[in-house]
């Protein structure tokens, strides 16, 4: 169902006047954490303000040790839907287990599946019974058949929604927090019909190459970016390495903007 065999069109995406797969490049930004209020609401006015309309931001958190933040819950969601609403925003927050789909429709437009997450089979077919959009990240260390046959769970279980994320694989090399996969981007847009988006944050784990790998996502046919941005990064809860502060989200945007790539 995924296949261009299948159908050999685009899956365009619309949400509250955004489009993903259109003509139009799109940016997924905003914090790794929503913390407060003030933080989730600083950075989206700032991004509003830069054009873009897709705020990201977890609430349920997927860490590595149980030690560390995990997310405010539904107090988080609470927060995202009241800003974007207030300045007019589509959220995106990614969902863990299947129990959390009916408080996550109150308050979130799309659902992100989380890397962790990809084959989690039973969420998969869930959010595939749900009406919501769905972006899927590519797992850690899942082969593009493998990316491609978890989105196929989703639309064979009713919903075709769905678009799919690159965002750096696990591999050998330690300059990187993963290894940014660009042949994935040319390879799923010829072999599905879904939007396809890059994660220069999670890819990269670093602030410095976040220009020239989002340059490299469009020049080879990416539909969109996501990136981390946060009011204040240094005292960020989960990713504070990798995240933008708002002065040097504003240069990464004028640099992006500046190279013709993203239309
Ligand atoms: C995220 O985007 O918040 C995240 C946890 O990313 P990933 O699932 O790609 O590690
Ligand atoms: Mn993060």
């Amino acid at each position: 169902l995924v296949s261009r065999h299948h159908k050999n069109e685009d899956t365009i995406i619309h949400i509250k006047g955004t489009e993903f797969g259109g003509s139009s490049h799109v940016t997924v930004a905003g914090p790794c954490s929503i913390e407060s209020r003030d933080q989730l609401l600083t950075v989206a006015v700032a991004l509003k303000k830069a054009g873009i309309t897709v705020l990201r931001g977890g609430a349920f958190k997927p860490r590595t040790s149980p030690y560390d933040f995990q997310g405010l819950g539904e107090d988080g969601w609470k927060i995202m839907k009241e800003v974007a609403d207030e300045i007019g925003m589509v959220t995106i927050s990614e969902i863990m287990t299947p129990s959390q789909i009916d408080m996550a429709a109150r308050y979130i437009d799309i659902f992100q599946i989380g890397a962790r997450n990809m084959q989690n089979f039973d969420l998969l077919k869930a959010v595939g019974q749900t009406k919501k959009p769905v972006l899927l990240k590519r797992g850690l260390s899942a082969t593009l058949e493998e990316f491609i046959l978890a989105a196929e769970y989703i639309l064979y279980n009713g919903n075709d929604q769905v678009m799919l994320i690159e965002r750096g694989i696990r591999t050998f090399e330690k300059w990187t927090r993963n290894t940014l996969d660009i042949s994935a981007v040319p390879l799923l847009k010829q072999e599905t019909h879904l939007p396809v988006l890059v994660d220069i944050s999670h890819a990269t784990g670093r602030k410095d190459i976040l220009l020239a790998c989002a340059k490299a996502a469009l020049a080879a046919g990416a539909d969109g970016i996501m990136v981390e941005v946060h009011s204040n990064p240094e005292a960020a809860l989960s990713d504070a390495k990798q995240q933008l502060n708002m002065d040097e989200f504003s240069t990464f945007w004028k640099g992006l903007r500046d190279s013709g790539l993203y239309h």
